[in-house]
C-alpha cells in the first residue's frame, strides 16, 4: 500500500497523567511503529529513556508504589514532575496529556508551563468542559509565538464524536441539532478516580470545586447511593464550542447526555451521535454514528488522541502552530 511521503519515524512521545487512560495510553503505544513512548509523568514523578518505556515496568511500578519516578532504570521522584521532564527530554515530539483538569484551569496552566519553558512541539488534550477549552483558545496566540500546535478536546466526547458529526454535517445545507449520547462502563471507579471526579461535577448540586474536595470515600459513599450510575444530561461540554467555532452549528444545537456506570464493565448504553439536518433539497434527515459496545472509553479516548497527535506532528513540521480542535482536523492513523 503507498502511502504519501510523511513524518519520520517512530516519532519520540509522551504521556502527562498515567492513571486510567495514562496506563492505557501506554498499552495503545506498546505494538505501534510510529510512535514510540519515552516519558511519562504522574503526580509524583516521571522517567524518561530515548529508547522507549517499557509499559508493563511502568504499569507495574505505578500500581505497586504510586508513581512511576520509583523505576530503577531512569525513573526519579519530583514534586513537580511536569517542568521537570519538560526540562529533562527536550526531544519529545509530543505529549498526550492524560491528567485531570481538577481544578477547572489546571490544563490551561499546565499549557502556560509549556510556553514558558520554550520547548516546541505538540500537545493534545482530551478535556472535556465548555469553560476548560475556552481558556485553551485564550492561549491560541501564545501558543502559536511559543512554536507549540496543540489540539485541544480530542478525546471521545469532546472529540472522535465532535469529529464524526463535523464529518456527518457535509450532507446538510444546514444544521438543525447535534446530540450526543454515552454509555460508560468501567468495573472499578478507581480506576479513573478524575474521569469520575469530573463527571459527579455535572451532577445537580455539584460544581468542579465541590467535586475535586470530595475524599475517595465521599465518591464512594455518592456511588453506593445511586447504586453505581451517574446519569447526566444538558452537560457542559465543549462539542458545542468546538463545533461552533468550525463553522458548523450553533453551540446551543449541540447536546451531550449519557449514562456512566462505575461497578460494571459493559456500557450501559450504545455511545452514539445524531446529526440532524436539511439537505439541500429541503429534506430533513438523521444521521447516527454509534460506537461499537466492545469498545472501551479508553479506547475510545486515546486512539483518537494519538491520531490527533499524529495529525498535530505533521503540521508541526509544515510550520503550523497555534491551537485546533477535534472539529477542524482529521486525525491521523497511527501504525
Ligand atoms: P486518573 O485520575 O486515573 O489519573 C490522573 C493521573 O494524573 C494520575 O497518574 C496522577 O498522578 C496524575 N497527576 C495528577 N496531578 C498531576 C500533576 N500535577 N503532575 C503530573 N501528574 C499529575 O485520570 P483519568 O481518569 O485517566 O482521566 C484523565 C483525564 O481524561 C480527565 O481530565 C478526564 O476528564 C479526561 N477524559 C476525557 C474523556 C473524553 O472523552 N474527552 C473521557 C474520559 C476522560
Amino acid at each position: 500500500m503507498s502511502t504519501l511521503p510523511t513524518l519520520t519515524t517512530p516519532l519520540s512521545v509522551g504521556v502527562l497523567g498515567f492513571g486510567g487512560l495514562g496506563q492505557a495510553a501506554a498499552r495503545i503505544l506498546a505494538p505501534k511503529r510510529e510512535m514510540r513512548l519515552v516519558a511519562a509523568a504522574d503526580g509524583k514523578g516521571y522517567i524518561h529513556d530515548p529508547a522507549g518505556l517499557d509499559a508493563d515496568t511502568c504499569i507495574r511500578a505505578y500500581a505497586s508504589t504510586g508513581t512511576l519516578g520509583t523505576i530503577a532504570a531512569g525513573g526519579v521522584l519530583s514534586q513537580q514532575s511536569i517542568p521537570d521532564l519538560i526540562a529533562a527530554a527536550p526531544q519529545v515530539q509530543g505529549y498526550f496529556l492524560a491528567l485531570p483538569n481538577l481544578p477547572n484551569t489546571f490544563m490551561a496552566s499546565v499549557a502556560q508551563q509549556f510556553i514558558a519553558s520554550g520547548w516546541k512541539g505538540v500537545l493534545v488534550d482530551a478535556m472535556k468542559r465548555t469553560s476548560a477549552v475556552e481558556q485553551m483558545i485564550a492561549l491560541r496566540d501564545d501558543l502559536a509565538q511559543a512554536g507549540i500546535t496543540y489540539m485541544t478536546g480530542c478525546g471521545a466526547t469532546p472529540g472522535l464524536l465532535t469529529a464524526a458529526a463535523a464529518l456527518a454535517a457535509q450532507s446538510y445545507a444546514e444544521i438543525h441539532a447535534v446530540n450526543i449520547t454515552f454509555g460508560v462502563g468501567i468495573a472499578n471507579w478507581e480506576a479513573y478516580r478524575a474521569t469520575i471526579r469530573e463527571d459527579i461535577a455535572h451532577m445537580p448540586g455539584y460544581d468542579v470545586d465541590r467535586a475535586r474536595a470530595m475524599s475517595d470515600e465521599d465518591v464512594a459513599a455518592l456511588l453506593d447511593s445511586t447504586n453505581g450510575l451517574i446519569s447526566l444530561e444538558n452537560m457542559e461540554h465543549a462539542d458545542d464550542i468546538m463545533l461552533e467555532l468550525a463553522g458548523i452549528v450553533d453551540r446551543d444545537r449541540v447536546t451531550v447526555g449519557g449514562v456512566v456506570d462505575t461497578r460494571n464493565a459493559k456500557k450501559p448504553l450504545s455511545t452514539n451521535v445524531q446529526i440532524t439536518g436539511r439537505t439541500f433539497e429541503g429534506k430533513t434527515s438523521t444521521h447516527t454514528f454509534t460506537l461499537g459496545d466492545e469498545t472501551s472509553m479508553a479506547a475510545n479516548v486515546c486512539g483518537p488522541a494519538f491520531g490527533y497527535l499524529k495529525a498535530g506532528i505533521e503540521l508541526h513540521q509544515r510550520g503550523i502552530h497555534g491551537l485546533f480542535t477535534a472539529a477542524e482536523i482529521m486525525p491521523k492513523f497511527v501504525r
